[in-house]
């Protein structure tokens, strides 16, 4: 076997070409095709199979039993085969009967091969075919095999459209194109939308995979990679949101790819092995999506979109073909299809036509999510099979809160959903009144109702809202959008953004929670190990200490943006008084430093612990003294209490806010800091839903920081509550619970005409 991929795909290649320009029949060719390929990757056997009527059929073969040829046939998802066809996915077992899809087929006499390797035939994103390779020895193929493999399997597409070999038609229209269907996916940005689906990138046909010649094609990526790099450059000095967005530094990244040296080099690597451009950058981009499935670490993953968005702008470029959705405009309300979408391509849209976003894959840290997080588009992500059951023009509701979309809904339903969609504007419309209305309680009291933030571009809704501050700013998600660890003046730059933005309203400020299922690339455990239970490992103040120099770099940050102004910050997970003393005492030296350096220094200092783990509970008595504030994440802290992880769906529904436990539990905490000065303020989701909130309030909580979309809905409750009367209720309740709380606390809003929806 030659020593790299490119020198064993040339070598078929080249023998591959003169097989395609010689005027036999396709059969013909197809068994030479077998020949040359088996010969070139040294395999006994070499198979190929084309989809007819629905099902994969052997077309030609070395090695099997030539009666086979047009006789074995397999359904799609059967067999070894099948499985490769259906998810159009390489296989490579060095012992084939041990995989659980594997079906045998005596006719084709392939019981003497153990190891087997196969890859799709894929036409317009759909297999049309496989190719596989059998060997009498149980080995694994090698990568340059499997990627020879893969160009070939390119290089027959081509041959077998050229040869009308199997209807295309009929392996891309699935029998889910047509009638209603519902489509479950996570929410990554929440909300409703209609309208029609629209496919981001119009499919690219490759005409031409076998390049006539070399320097031309290297020619044609050359211009086509400076005109991707223009493109990108002129995108970064434009960006939408102004200069100093999260999209900033997103778009850095994006940058960094595009100048990527070993990503040109594979492209030119393909093109050496007898590629077209348009082929070699399609060949890279199918190995990275290879590796990408391999990466569990779902940041890095993130990243490899971006490089697939770039990918495919190249392939636009290079083949002249139309560009994607967006520079064909948007004519109507539309709801964006795509695998994934890199921010810089969402950022091309229309705004005004563009109601939502579906994606194949997709993750809440993903750049574009954070991107359509702050345009306000809902977005609903790993939602499976999309072009197999949605066509351009489709009518789609899309629910992200829910966490499905409906492909072609029946008109009664279109109805009932609109009917929603208008009741949530109305809702939205009636909340926007209430921005400058103070929340004072129906007996007088002035309930402080804050909202939680991370990105710049979270800002705006503090005047949208009309939220009293920012009670929880997530400096974390800085971390996760950059490609690097954020340098000490882009923090500066970030925090004196915030503060700017913020003008009187006050900001609390959270040191790094990372660490646990937030790991980034460049900040890793020294030991390396992957942690058991993350959530309960190495993160947050945790990692902070440790990386004493992190935690020196964000005091400097803070205290520096915090000039002549008052800072407040918070630890997150502190779970012994001797942690919190710990982090104060960086950012005291650091203001020390900055006093020796006669800068310009905060006002004034508050500090405050956030009370997630139990433990702290056990030791406010310690703690309180030194606190300004207290702020109580739920979201970690139920967790803990149950013993229930938060990320795990399956456990969502088990555990309630409304259960006792927790509020007898907070009801301590607040206990525990009575008669010291402290504010304390609940910043878990726990706060933003109504029931909750009246429970809250019900045992003396009068501070709240809560997702911005919820700020309006609980001022209105706010504004109905009488705090003796639900505080009187309250302790009753858990004085002697009845069975169940949830239950209690709705007849008793009902009651009083609260809607606790
Ligand atoms: C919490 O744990 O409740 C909290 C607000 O922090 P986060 O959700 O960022 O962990
Ligand atoms: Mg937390």
């Amino acid at each position: 076997m030659p020593a790299s991929a490119a020198s064993a795909a040339r070598t078929i290649l080249t023998r591959l070409h003169d097989v395609m320009a010689s005027r036999s029949h396709a059969q013909q060719k197809l068994n030479t095709v077998v020949e040359v390929i088996g010969e070139g990757l040294d395999s006994e056997v070499c198979s190929i199979y084309l989809l007819r009527e629905g099902m994969l059929e052997l077309f030609a073969t070395r090695g099997l039993a030539q009666e086979a040829v047009h006789v074995t046939r397999m359904a799609v998802g059967e067999g070894l085969v099948g499985t490769i066809a259906q998810n159009t996915e390489m296989l490579n077992l060095a012992e084939a009967t041990a995989h659980p899809d594997f079906s045998y087929r005596p006719e084709t006499g392939e019981e003497k091969f153990h190891s087997f390797a196969g890859v799709p035939i894929v036409r317009r994103e759909r297999a049309v075919g496989v190719l596989c390779v059998q060997h009498a020895d149980p080995r694994r193929y090698e990568e340059v095999e499997i990627e020879a493999l893969q160009t070939v399997a390119m290089v027959l597409s081509e041959l077998i459209a050229n040869a009308d070999l199997v209807d295309e038609e009929e392996a891309l229209l699935s029998p889910a194109m047509t009638g209603p269907q519902r489509l479950p996916g996570l929410a990554l940005v929440k909300g409703l939308a209609i309208g029609s689906a629209v496919f981001h990138q119009p499919r690219i046909t490759i005409e031409h995979v076998m390049a006539e010649d070399r320097d031309a094609e290297l020619s044609r990526v050359y211009l086509a990679f400076d005109k991707m790099r223009e493109q990108i450059d002129r995108m970064a000095s434009q960006a939408e949101f102004g200069v100093g967005g999260e999209h900033e530094e997103v778009l850095e990244t994006y940058k960094m790819f595009a100048y990527d040296e070993g990503w040109s080099r594979r492209i030119i690597e393909a093109i050496d092995s007898g590629l077209t451009a348009e082929a070699a950058i399609e060949r890279v981009q199918q190995r990275t999506r290879m590796r990408m499935r391999q990466i569990d670490d779902p940041l890095l993953a993130d990243r490899m979109h971006d490089l697939e968005d770039l990918s495919n702008r190249l392939l636009r470029i290079v083949s002249g073909q139309m560009g994607t959705a967006a520079t064909m405009g948007l004519k109507q309300d539309a709801i964006l299809i795509a695998r994934n979408l890199g921010p810089a391509e969402l950022l091309e849209y229309d705004k005004r036509r563009l109601k939502g976003v579906v994606l194949e894959e997709g993750s809440l840290t993903a750049h574009v999510v954070i991107v359509a997080r702050a345009m306000g588009i809902p977005v609903l992500g790993r939602v499976r099979s999309l072009r197999g059951a949605i066509r351009d023009g489709d009518l789609l509701l899309l629910d992200a809160d829910g966490g499905h979309v409906t492909v072609r809904p029946l008109p009664a339903v279109v109805d009932a959903f609109e009917a929603r969609f208008a009741k949530s504007k109305e809702r939205q419309a009636a909340y926007a009144k209430l921005r400058d209305v103070e929340p004072f309680t129906r007996c007088g009291t002035r309930i402080t109702v804050m909202m939680n933030a991370g990105l710049r571009d979270d800002m705006p809704g503090l005047a949208l809202t009309g939220a009293d501050g920012v009670g929880l700013f997530r400096t974390e998600f800085q971390f996760l959008v950059s490609a690097t660890l954020p340098a000490r003046e882009r923090q500066t730059r970030l925090y004196r953004d915030v503060l700017d933005a913020a003008g009187d309203k006050p900001v609390v400020f959270r040191t790094v929670d990372i660490g646990g299922d937030k790991v980034l690339p460049y900040l890793r455990h020294n030991d390396g190990e992957t942690e058991e239970n993350p959530a309960m490992g190495w993160r947050a103040l945790r990692v902070a200490l440790e990386r004493g120099g992190l935690l020196k770099v964000q005091a400097r940050s803070l205290l520096e943006a915090a000039a002549g102004r008052t800072l407040n910050v918070m630890f997150p997970m502190v779970t012994e008084p001797w942690e919190f003393d710990a982090a104060r005492d960086v950012f005291e030296s650091q203001l020390a430093y900055l006093k020796t350096q006669k800068k310009l220094l905060p006002e004034a200092i508050r500090y405050g612990a956030m009370l997630e783990v139990p433990a702290l509970a056990e030791q406010l008595d310690v703690l309180a003294p030194k606190l300004s504030f207290l702020s109580i994440g739920t979201n970690d802290l139920t967790q803990f209490l149950f013993a229930a992880d938060r990320a795990n769906p399956k456990l969502a529904e088990r555990y309630d806010w409304l259960s006792p436990a927790i509020l007898r539990f907070l009801k301590r905490v607040m206990q525990g800091v009575a008669g010291h000065d402290v504010d304390v303020t609940v910043c878990g989701e726990m706060g933003g839903r109504r029931l909750e909130a009246l429970a809250l309030l019900g045992i003396g909580i009068r501070r709240l920081s809560i997702t911005p979309a919820s700020v309006g809905p609980i001022k209105e409750l706010i504004r109905k509550v009488d705090l003796e009367e639900i505080g009187t209720a309250m302790n009753g309740w858990l004085m002697t619970p009845p069975p169940s709380l949830r239950s209690a606390l709705i007849d008793w809003a009902q009651q009083r005409g609260i809607d606790c929806d």
